[in-house]
């Protein structure tokens, strides 16, 4: 496959090397610390998005299989996991993130591979903000007094962990390394067309010898998930995934003894105002909507422009758009790499058709897109009234929609209505005038002059429809813990 390079800087193709990656034909469940068949003896197909090649079979786990999963974290927490001295617990995850560290680069190569993003983004995003996750909560492990002074914190039991396609490894690491480090033992489930980065995990732990059963990884479709959900001997759920799929879930845990975090879709707000620095805003807002394809939940899908500096910003950012390659994730000049999956670029085309049809106006950038796999041009939507859905729902693709405003109550107005309230920015050169504004943004994680940055130390989560619960930082910890 070639990329747009040569058309628009004159590089010229710079793929990663499979060379050193293995992915084998098959990978059955991961339960008890072994590879196990699925009783359900059924398989299904992983492919990468950017070729539409087949690149492995996962199982399919059925009923059985999750109960044979959840005893087996259940055994291993009574036995092993809960008993083990605190600090015994920390230096396996410690192991886990420098074996991790070694290995980044298959990991990355893999995870693009599977999920369709830029080898620039798995390499220097997912894997290390991954590796960081395990070693800041390997470091709580044994500190848990200090995270709740005067209180002891013991771990929850069977934790059951359900996590969607767009950061598939990082979204492992986000509910594997708490949960460990607060003493539970877990049974994860990865999203159906990104489950080998998890399987590769898997095969990880067993070279560290992590005791069998502290962590069990199966695969499956939504129905394995549901099967976690509700399955009796679980004590602590934590999903990452769509606002509908989290409200189904919510509804089946009501009257549960069961905690969980729900961490769900977002619409963010970018505002910027004429005091900003409006080429560094651009690269930002670039940045916050075209990276990873638009597949953040927390995403700036949204461009408040004050009205004195909307052409300048809007011209500024077509430009800008008009220079970004499309095309091999695996490339290192890939800037957008390809939509994850089929049904993924169908709701794109649909809900950015719907805005064209509401009088929206599209600029897509000039690039072309490869013939075969999936993919989605850099959009920018103007001329879209607040109530438009490319305005109030969730795309998940590259597509930025943009509105002006003139005063603070109004931007502030709009920015909060939408049903998220996951995520914002704020550019402008005034201290005073960030706290003012975000103070007033109903959102779980707010920046300035800088977007989509992310730190295990610090809390994420939303508020509205965008989920309860906090992961990452010490609050991270809560959801896994019963303080006495
Ligand atoms: P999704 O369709 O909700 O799926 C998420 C996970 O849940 C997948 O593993 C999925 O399995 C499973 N699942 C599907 N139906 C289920 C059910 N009824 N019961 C239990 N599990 C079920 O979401 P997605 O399309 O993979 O991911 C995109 C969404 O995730 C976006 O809305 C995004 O905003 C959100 N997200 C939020 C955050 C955050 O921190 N707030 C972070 C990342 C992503 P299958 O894949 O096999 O269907
Ligand atoms: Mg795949």
């Amino acid at each position: 496959m070639t990329n747009q390079t040569d058309f628009i800087t004159g590089y010229s193709p710079a793929p990663e090397s499979t060379n050193l990656i293995e992915i084998k034909e098959r990978y059955p469940l991961f339960i008890k610390g072994k590879f196990s068949e699925p009783q359900s003896g059924k398989y299904f197909s992983t492919i990468n998005p950017a070729t539409e090649k087949k690149l492995s079979e996962v199982a399919v786990a059925n009923q059985a299989d999750v109960d044979f999963a959840v005893k087996s974290a259940r055994n291993a927490y009574k036995n092993v996991w809960s008993k083990m001295p605190p600090k015994e617990r920390s230096k396996y995850i410690y192991r886990i993130a420098r074996v991790l560290q070694e290995r980044g680069r298959e990991f990355a190569v893999i995870e693009s591979m599977d999920g369709g993003k830029p080898i620039r983004e798995s390499r220097d995003i997912d894997i290390p903000l991954a590796v960081a996750h395990f070693f800041y909560y390997a470091g709580w492990a044994d500190k848990l007094e200090y995270a709740f002074p005067g209180r002891k914190a013991n771990g929850l039991g069977v934790a059951g962990q359900i996590i969607p396609w767009n950061f598939p490894l990082l979204m492992a690491a986000w509910k594997i390394a708490p949960a460990l480090a607060c003493g539970n033992t877990v049974v994860l489930k990865p999203a159906e067309t990104t489950p080998l980065t998890a399987m590769k995990l898997a095969e990880l732990l067993q070279d560290i010898d992590l005791p069998p059963g502290v962590v069990n990884i199966i695969t499956g479709a939504g129905d394995t998930g549901i099967k976690i959900v509700d399955h009796p001997d679980i004590n602590k759920i934590a999903f990452t995934g769509s606002t509908d799929v989290g409200k189904i879930i919510q509804k089946s845990l009501a009257g549960t003894q069961k905690k969980y975090t729900l961490e769900l879709g977002g619409k963010a707000a970018h505002i910027i105002f004429d005091d900003a620095a409006i080429n560094q805003a651009v690269e930002g807002i670039i940045n916050g909507i075209f990276f990873n394809q638009g597949h953040v939940c927390c995403a700036g899908s949204r461009l408040y422009v004050q009205e004195c500096v909307a052409e300048e910003v809007i011209s500024k950012l077509k430009d800008r758009m008009d220079t970004l390659i499309i095309g091999d994730p695996l490339d290192k000049n890939t800037d957008i790499g390809a939509i994850n999956s089929k049904m993924q670029l169908k709701k794109i085309i649909e809900i950015t058709q719907s805005g064209k049809d509401e009088g929206g106006v599209l600029f897509q950038s000039k690039c072309t897109t490869p013939k075969s796999g999936y993919w989605f041009k850099p959009t920018l939507i103007s001329n879209v009234a607040q109530s438009s859905r490319v305005v109030q729902e969730e795309i998940f693709g590259p597509v930025l929609a943009v509105q002006t405003f003139r005063t603070v109550d109004e931007v502030i107005e709009k920015a909060n209505n939408t049903p998220y309230g996951l995520s914002g920015g704020v550019w402008t050169d005034k201290g005073a005038k960030i706290f003012k504004i975000t103070k007033q943004m109903r959102a779980g994680i707010l920046w300035a002059n800088t977007f989509n940055k992310f730190d295990p130390t610090s809390p994420f989560g939303g508020f509205k429809e965008s989920g309860m619960g906090r992961e990452g930082g010490i609050h991270g910890l809560y959801p896994y813990v019963e303080l006495s």
